[in-house]
């Protein structure tokens, strides 16, 4: 009998999600499905229970479910107790796990795929919502020389810095939050943009000098050239868009499912070339 799964989200027609995990069920010989289901804002829950009713074995959670998804689960993985936030839940028996696969993805591509270590890195954090919380501790985890973590709103970064250090043994890692004024002057190995700002072409408040010799920019946006990119490219860095987090955080999330890891690269060229990315 056919697997089900899903992703929620809403808005949910852009999802890359159904073709990613259909691209891993050929390769690899899984029986399952998978579809994009469109929850109402206040739904959530409601529209999870009705899967479980349905046999489904679990579902992918994006915007603006992933705290709510948390919040329904009674099993934790460390990495969704560390951002506090699912984007996987598998269902067993009377068990919703969680499990938070971004970090493990964007680590993923940056080592694997893009072959730039990050133990002993300078890096900058810029963004402190659910998308930047979700890749704080696995980031941690790859022992850089210090995390940065700048945010429009302060508190949020500080607030995000504090959650994290509570819950984790960071070794030598230096980690500070600060404001975008207070970047005046340094520059980092690894520049990450995890705010939205991309999404309405806005340029982020950082000067060109951020960006160390052989500096990776990496934004997590993908289908288009953000002025992060940009400004990151004409200054010499190494540029990489989220498409790779996107496509590596789906194999977790299907390792977790099924118990087999996906082949992430020809996924990656098949996803650009539909895309025409
Ligand atoms: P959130 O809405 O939770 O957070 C948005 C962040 O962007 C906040 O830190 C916010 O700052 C900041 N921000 C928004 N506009 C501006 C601006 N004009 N100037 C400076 N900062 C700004 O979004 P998510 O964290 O969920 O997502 C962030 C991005 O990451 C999105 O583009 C999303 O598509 C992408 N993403 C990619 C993934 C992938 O697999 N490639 C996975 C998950 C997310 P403030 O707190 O001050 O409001």
């Amino acid at each position: 009998m056919t697997d089900q799964y899903a992703v929620i989200g809403n808005p949910i027609a852009h999802s890359k999600s159904p073709l990613i995990h259909e691209a891993f069920a050929r390769q690899t010989g899984q029986d399952i499905s998978y579809e994009r289901i469109l929850a109402p804002l206040d739904g959530f829950d409601e529209t999870v229970r009705e899967l479980i009713k349905q046999g489904y074995k679990g579902v992918n959670v994006t915007v603006p479910f992933k705290f709510e998804a948390f919040q329904l689960a009674n099993q934790y993985s460390s990495s969704a107790l560390g951002a506090g936030a699912a984007n996987t839940l598998s269902f067993k028996n009377q068990t919703i796990a969680a499990d938070n696969t971004d970090g493990a993805g964007l680590v993923r591509d940056i080592e694997q795929n893009l072959n730039v270590q990050i133990a002993g890195k300078r890096v900058l954090l810029i963004g402190a919502g659910g998308a930047a919380e979700g890749v704080l501790q696995p980031m941690f985890k790859s022992k850089p020389k210090s995390i940065t973590v700048v945010n429009r709103t302060l508190d949020k970064a500080i607030g995000m810095i504090k959650k994290v250090e509570a819950q984790s043994q960071f070794g030598n890692t230096i980690l500070s939050a600060c404001t975008f004024e207070e970047l005046q002057g340094q520059a980092f190995d690894i520049v990450i943009n995890a705010t939205s700002a991309g999404l309405n072409d806005t340029a982020l408040p950082i000067l060109n000098t951020i960006f160390a010799k052989d500096c990776l920019a990496y934004d997590m946006m993908y289908g288009r050239e953000t002025p992060f990119m940009k400004l990151a490219k004409d200054n010499g860095a190494q540029v990489a868009d989220g498409l790779g987090m996107l496509v590596e955080q789906a194999a977790e999330a299907f390792y977790i499912w099924r118990g087999v890891r996906p082949e992430t690269h020809s996924v990656m060229q098949q996803i650009r070339n539909l895309s025409q990315l």
